[in-house]
């Protein structure tokens, strides 16, 4: 038997991404679908050739052998081709799932690895200006002592005797056929003869693996970054899940965030508030000065333009809003003391007087 090059049957060139051998695969199984091609034995044998094709490419380490051996280096891996048309279904249960509304996964195919949360605490810098970060995250791999297989290194997983590998067996009770999990290889559809001592028989160990992740500028709590096959490892070679790192930004001391704005108070004196003068006010990257023009009021509002959050979404920045607060000495020299009350007299200011005498002040009021 003559056998196709894999890449050919798919139509996609060696160097296709998965997305694009995922894609060919789907074009070709929808077209010879034998739902739609009924009693077609051409379309029929190149919905087979697509299946198989795709069962090997999709796998990295079945397209990795096949890329390096071909069709020879598959037959030692366990791989042992097209398995027979049901199976064809089985193992792709979750690609026909979105198509055809087969609904719900063959407990014999591959099974996709669960996708993982991971909660990273960053500052309000690092969350203004991005980072990039070594993660820890302790997940299950493919055992290495086993290749995934859960067989002892020199043994291999056997096809089930008690169901012939479909995972399933039928039952005859009266009229009715009942079919149920195979109890021998409880749906595997495989036996594991001698079990690797390593994994002891799952395929599967827990392992700290370092993940390195870029925080994108502009990040707030609650933003969730995405890292695609870095959750836990697939089951039976199904593919890997996702990692999901979701950030938590911490509180600044002085800013505070309002979407891409960023908020401060900034105290002046009260003379600089009446006579004018320039404040150093402190920013994202460290300090700008501001104008205070003549008789700024306490509360008042100063805008720099684009020295908030870079947007995360889009172009530029917000701004950084800076509320002048003006404050009052809690102690005065004497000379000082002198001035503001000379002040005080000139403006015509009468409350400074009562406030001299304050007993006096109370007991006017009382009698
Ligand atoms: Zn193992
Ligand atoms: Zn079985």
């Amino acid at each position: 038997m003559i056998e196709k090059d894999y890449y050919e049957i798919l139509g996609v060139a060696r160097s296709a991404t998965q997305e694009e051998i995922k894609k060919a695969y789907r074009k070709l199984a929808l077209k010879y679908h034998p739902d739609r091609n009924p009693d077609n034995e051409e379309a029929e044998e190149k919905f087979k050739e697509a299946s198989e094709a795709y069962e090997v490419l999709s796998d990295p380490e079945k397209r990795h052998i096949y890329d390096q051996f071909g069709h020879e280096g598959l037959r030692g891996t366990g791989f042992t081709g097209f398995r027979g048309f049901e199976d064809v279904f089985a193992s792709f249960g979750d690609i026909f799932g979105e198509f055809f509304g087969f609904g719900g996964r063959a407990r014999t195919g591959p099974i996709r690895g669960d996708d993982l949360r991971y909660d990273l605490q960053i500052t309000f810098e690092e969350a203004a200006f991005g980072k990039e970060v070594e993660l820890e995250i302790p997940r299950t791999s493919p055992c290495e002592t086993c290749g995934g297989s859960g067989a002892k290194p020199g043994t291999h997983p056997i096809t089930c005797p008690a169901c012939g590998g479909r995972g399933q067996i039928s039952r005859t009770q009266g009229f009715f056929s009942i079919s149920s999990t195979c109890p021998n290889c409880q749906g595997t559809g495989q036996i594991i003869p001698e079990t690797c001592p390593t994994c002891h028989g799952t395929g599967r160990v827990k392992k700290k693996r370092k993940v390195s992740l870029k925080i994108p500028p502009g990040v707030d709590t609650g933003s969730r970054l995405r890292l695609r096959g870095e959750g836990e490892a697939g089951e039976r070679g199904g593919p890997p899940g996702d990692l999901y790192v979701v950030i938590h930004v911490e509180k600044h001391d002085f800013f505070e965030r309002e979407e891409d704005d960023i908020y401060c108070k900034v105290p002046i004196s009260f003379t600089t508030a009446a006579l004018g003068g320039k404040v150093e006010v402190p920013t994202l990257e460290g300090t700008e000065t501001i104008h205070i023009k003549k008789g700024t009021q306490s509360g008042e509002v100063f805008r720099l333009k684009g020295k908030g959050f870079p947007r995360l979404r889009g172009y530029g920045r917000g701004d950084e809003i800076i509320q002048v607060v003006v404050s009052v000495p809690k102690k005065l020299t004497k000379r000082q003391e002198e001035l503001l009350r000379e002040f005080a007299k000139i403006e015509g200011d009468t409350t400074t007087r009562d406030a001299q005498d304050e007993k006096g002040f109370f007991k006017r009021m009382w009698n």
